[in-house]
């Protein structure tokens, strides 16, 4: 049986997973476990924050203006454009160098 003091309020406990003055977890599998489990919470509320926040063009493409819908997809086109020449410019480069 291992004796650990509370790292809490230093009471000195035998052979138990909690304090037994103030119920802090000692057992270093059951924090670590703790921690894992928040370490996983923050991620799937990162995540639900990222989904729940619409891209730039969804977010516009619906927009109850027409000039801000016709606006986005004006430059959605414009970026789409901007990238297959982006793209079209890095084969080239390859195809040269190759
Ligand atoms: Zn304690």
């Amino acid at each position: 049986m291992a004796t650990i003091k509370c790292p809490n309020c230093g009471v000195y406990n035998t052979g138990r997973d909690y304090c037994e003055a103030c119920n802090t977890v000692l057992s270093y599998k059951i924090r670590r476990e703790l921690v894992f489990k928040k370490e996983e919470e923050a991620r799937l509320k990162e995540l639900a924050t990222q989904v729940k926040k619409p891209s730039f063009f969804e977010k516009y493409s619906n927009h109850r203006f027409l000039i801000v819908r016709v606006f986005t997809k004006i430059i959605r086109s414009i970026w789409l454009g901007f990238m297959a020449i982006g793209m079209f410019i890095a084969w080239l480069i390859s195809a040269v160098v190759a």
